[in-house]
């Protein structure tokens, strides 16, 4: 399948079963922390990016292919509000199963009162703000021209109202770029109008898009927890639970169809696809030597990408 992907076990949605519907990195922003690798291709235009039939042909096979899964989950190789029918799809999607539906959004088009009413159909709606000052957005999120932090805060505040859906916000801190205290400041401000129902706070944990951002230490992590106020939480290492057998993940096709999607640790690996030690070893040695996969070392963990996202 070309559009869904899992279940994967999520730190913050349980055992997680993907849909992907865009084409890589089709977004507004290029974040320094992007897992999809450097460069972007803007747009800040809605449109058709890739195509719904098939997607929702993927999504019936995904569904009634996962067995167990906690929650169905729109994301994308970029941002998903920039799918033109992306309200389509999540109706659809609600047609074929009753586990919770959430959305990841980087909340750059909630100004628009289209994308709100389309997003109210989703349960859990999982919105990123990484930094309120304009200077420091520019620097983290670095944003193309037609985004302003201002229409993000206010696209916020006006999704929480509007809709009944659950709403965990999170903030991933760079250390040096969004972790001093007037930024921790600013933010408890502005999440006091846009009163989320949690606020997730994360670090950089990949590898980003860029070489030198660097993760935030545990210790400063649970000092801004505690600057932000009772509904913040960080997000701490998820114990994976084991993954249902037939997922199809257990096989070269398998691994790559998540890999694209962000860089894994053989630790990783092993506990999404389910796969013997020594097999699954054996099985990235054979995808390294046939050039699918490469492996790269960030934050002294060796992380395994497709061939062609690594210089
Ligand atoms: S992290 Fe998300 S919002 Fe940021 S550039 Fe990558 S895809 Fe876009």
């Amino acid at each position: 399948m070309k559009y869904c992907f899992g279940p994967v076990p999520s730190r913050r949605l349980g055992l997680s079963l993907g849909v992907d519907i865009l084409p890589l990195k089709t977004c507004n922003l290029n974040c320094i922390y992007c897992e999809l690798g450097p460069g972007a291709k803007y747009t800040c235009e809605r449109g058709d990016y890739a195509p719904v039939e098939l997607i929702k042909r993927d999504l019936e096979s995904a569904v009634s292919g996962a067995g167990e899964f906690d929650t169905l989950t729109f994301t994308a190789s970029g941002e998903p509000t920039l799918h033109l029918r992306l309200g389509e799809m999540l109706s659809f999607a609600k047609t074929l199963t009753d586990r919770p539906l959430a959305v990841l959004t980087n909340a750059t088009l909630l100004s628009d009162p289209a994308v709100r009413e389309e997003l109210a159909q989703a349960d859990i709606l999982l919105p990123s703000l990484d930094s309120v000052i304009p200077g420091r957005f520019r620097k983290i999120n670095r944003p193309a021209p037609c985004v302003r932090i201002e229409g993000v805060i206010d696209g916020l505040i006006k999704l929480k109202k509007e809709t009944g859906a659950v709403m965990w916000l999170e903030v991933l801190f760079v250390r040096g770029v969004n972790d001093l205290d007037e930024d921790v400041v600013a933010l408890k401000e502005a999440i006091a109008a846009i009163r989320p129902d949690k606020v997730q706070i994360n670090t950089v944990s990949r590898p980003p898009a860029e070489r030198w951002p660097a993760p935030v230490s545990e210790e400063r992590l649970y000092e801004i927890r505690r600057k932000l106020g009772c509904t913040a939480e960080v997000i701490a290492d998820f114990k994976r639970p084991p993954l249902p057998e037939n997922t199809g993940a257990a096989t070269e096709a398998g691994i790559v169809n998540i890999l694209i999607r962000r860089p894994l640790t053989f630790e990783d690996i092993l506990i999404f696809t389910g796969m013997d030690a020594g097999m699954l070893k054996e099985t990235l040695e054979g995808m390294e030597r046939s050039g699918t996969i490469k492996c790269k070392v960030f934050d002294d963990r060796p992380f395994y990408f497709p061939c062609d996202r690594v210089e």
